[in-house]
């Protein structure tokens, strides 16, 4: 029988190891959830809202545990762990008191004597998700689909499934009964056997390019609805007029929060050539300045990266983009000693075509990148496959607002960080994926959005 195994990314010690589910197994879980599904599309709101107000409660009570096991798992400071673990109470709390709202139903004028839309949940929804955020991945996906009428099973990334467990645990905690999220831990290759089972009428992955085309690929053969999450390389444009000091901040904490780990973090800084040096001066200073460190110091400014192959991985594109002609400012190099710790790294010169201009570096590594003027900052901006995130700093919000509508990516923010809220839709375009989550646009992704006439 194979087995996952945690590896604490800071040590490198084993934490534990998690037995992978057979084929049988897998079938009994599917049809478990399957059965629940029936019960569970016929609850009111006001029920479903109750069980994910309990939720909420229950996570917010063992705040400090789950934010513990996230930074033994993962890696993430200890800080952050738990502001993550916090965000997943209010996507909770937000579903629980807008889903009736978003899917209600809505009447239509025509010549029939009543025509309606109505929103009826798909049934057994698949969740591939990345260890990057193990509680808020997953609670993005869940909160909605379940307030939905919907039931999840989760299949997560193979090094957070002591996370993985503890999800599901915390469902049944709550007073949801089972089959609602089922964990199911099984390799990558086990995903396309789930994917094709009868039972499960949807699959949303958050995760690599590679992983989303996998996955979206099965899905079409099958034609089953996906959403498809993936990865970026977040242009922010730093403009001649914007406070230097603030956007060094902005920079900083935007590359190194959760280990430079974030799909939506600032990956390519595009700089326009009137405060270039300044910035790098300041930017060099503040990334030097950050302490890398132990995740479970609240001193440390960020931690190791999840495993020793992603920190590896990294590094390689680090070399491969020098070999391509970028400058390397600081960093660079893998520290001596246990953990996958990689430090704060800047490479100027970045120009299109090279590794860290075109690929998603997933880790602390800026890629800094000379703009002649605006319209050469925001060619250069759009220059991506990837469309997730992208910001602007100015001093001038109206020049900012102008800039984000012509910024080719999901979400667009002016002189503050890319986040997602469960107020907004979050998602990308181009090899960023498809679909939204969040917001009244993300709750209605796995419905059946029916058509009712009555002549
Ligand atoms: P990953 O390697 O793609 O893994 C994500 C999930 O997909 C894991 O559960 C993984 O399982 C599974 N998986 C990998 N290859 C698969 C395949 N061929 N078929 C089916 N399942 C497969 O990604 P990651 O390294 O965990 O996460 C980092 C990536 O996620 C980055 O690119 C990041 O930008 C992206 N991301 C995007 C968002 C967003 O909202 N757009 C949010 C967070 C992260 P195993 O662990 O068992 O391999």
């Amino acid at each position: 029988m194979s087995r996952s195994v945690s590896i604490n990314p800071a040590t490198g010690e084993k934490i534990a190891e998690h037995e992978r589910l057979t084929a049988s197994a897998i079938s009994q879980k599917i049809e478990l959830s399957a059965q629940s599904f029936k019960d569970w599309r016929n609850r009111s709101f006001e029920e479903r809202a109750e069980r994910m107000h309990q939720l909420a409660d229950v996570l917010e009570a063992h705040k400090e545990e789950y934010a513990l096991l996230a930074t033994n798992e993962m890696g993430k400071i200890i800080g952050q762990s738990r502001k993550e673990i916090e965000k997943c109470a209010w996507v909770c709390r937000y579903y629980a008191d807008h889903a009736e709202q978003f899917l209600c139903d809505e009447p239509v004028t025509t010549n029939a004597s009543k025509s309606y839309v109505t929103y009826q949940p798909m049934g057994v929804i698949l969740a591939v998700m990345p260890w990057n955020f193990p509680f808020y991945q997953v609670i993005r996906f869940a909160a909605p689909a379940i307030m939905a009428g919907n039931v999840g099973i989760l299949k997560h990334a193979s090094n957070v499934q002591g996370c993985a467990q503890v999800l599901e645990d915390l469902f049944l905690e709550a007073g949801f009964q089972k089959g609602i999220l089922t964990n199911l831990n099984i390799s990558s290759d086990q995903v396309s056997a789930v994917i094709e089972h009868p039972l499960i009428a949807a699959v949303t992955l958050t995760g690599s390019e590679a992983a989303g085309r996998s996955v979206g690929a099965l899905a079409g053969k099958n034609i089953k609805k996906s959403v498809l999450e993936l990865g970026g390389s977040d242009a922010y444009l730093i403009l001649e007029d914007a406070d230097l000091e603030k956007a060094v901040d902005i920079a900083t904490f935007g590359r190194l929060q959760n280990n430079g780990q974030t799909c939506i973090a600032a990956k390519r800084f595009i700089v326009l050539e009137a405060i270039y040096n300044d910035f790098l001066q300041l930017f060099k200073e503040k990334m030097q300045a950050a302490k890398m460190g132990d995740p479970k110091d609240e001193q440390t400014y960020y931690g190791p990266l999840a495993r020793v192959d992603l920190r590896d991985e990294l590094h390689d594109q680090v070399q491969k983009s020098m070999a391509q002609g970028a400058q390397l400012l600081i960093g660079g190099q893998i520290p001596e000693g246990k953990g996958a710790y990689y430090p704060a790294t800047i490479l100027t010169e970045v120009k299109p075509g090279m590794e860290a201009f075109d690929n998603e570096l997933f880790g602390p590594v800026a890629a800094v990148i000379k703009a002649k003027d605006e319209a050469h900052a925001i060619t250069l901006a759009n220059q991506s496959n990837f469309g997730l995130g992208a910001g602007v700093l100015t001093g001038n919000k109206t020049r900012g607002e102008k800039i984000a509508l012509q910024l080719d990516a999901g979400n667009c923010f002016v002189n503050t960080l890319v986040a997602s809220d469960p107020r907004l839709p979050f998602g990308g375009i181009k090899n960023s994926g498809y679909g939204r989550e969040l917001s009244a646009h993300g709750i209605r992704e796995f419905m059946n959005v029916k058509t009712i006439w009555v002549a």
